[in-house]
């Protein structure tokens, strides 16, 4: 597991930019955090950082939102899957099969989701605005390329725990 601390929004932005510029077709995000965590901001700077220029904004009750950028960026949210069906509604393999798929509260569903992802977990730190973001590989595609992520946040204060 690799991590880093952000001070403020575009903190967190920069660091999502940092982990799209090692994202590959294909791939399979799981944001992890409570409500206000930065998932939804994380993202934005991902899809950002991919090229997409339109907003965007948080998926809690459309579900799904796709977004071209350099590559297709499929963003999700979790939360509220038990209110709006089942998490085979969510298409996630078809999904996958284009673009790079981030999805909010993923935990939620974890048994629906391949087994080759990067969860990104966002901790609320001492200050307001702190927060802590701890990546961790579950897979060979992810576990491979965590070395790369680390060199790219070292500006960051990763620090291997
Ligand atoms: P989530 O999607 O996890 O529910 P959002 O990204 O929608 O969270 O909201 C995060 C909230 O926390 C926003 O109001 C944002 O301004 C605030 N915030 C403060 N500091 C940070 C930070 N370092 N990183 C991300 N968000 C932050
Ligand atoms: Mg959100």
């Amino acid at each position: 597991m690799i991590a880093c601390t952000t001070s403020d929004v575009d903190g967190t932005r920069a660091v999502a930019a940092e982990v799209a510029a090692t994202a590959r077709d294909g791939d399979l995000l799981v944001l992890v955090g409570d409500l206000g965590a930065g998932k939804t901001h994380f993202t934005q700077g991902f899809a950002r950082a991919l090229g997409v220029t339109e907003p965007v904004t948080s998926p809690t009750f459309t579900l799904a939102n796709r977004y071209e950028g350099d590559l297709v960026i499929n963003h999700l949210d979790a939360y509220r899957i038990e209110q709006f069906g089942d998490a085979e509604d969510l298409a996630i393999p078809e999904l996958l099969e284009d673009g790079v798929t981030l999805i909010e509260w993923g935990n939620n569903i974890l048994p629906a989701l391949p087994p080759d992802l990067l969860e990104v977990r966002i901790l609320l730190g001492d200050a307001d605005d702190d927060r802590r973001l701890e990546f961790t590989a579950v897979g060979a595609g992810w576990t491979e390329r965590l070395l790369e992520l680390a060199g790219r946040l070292a500006g960051w204060k990763a620090d291997p725990c």
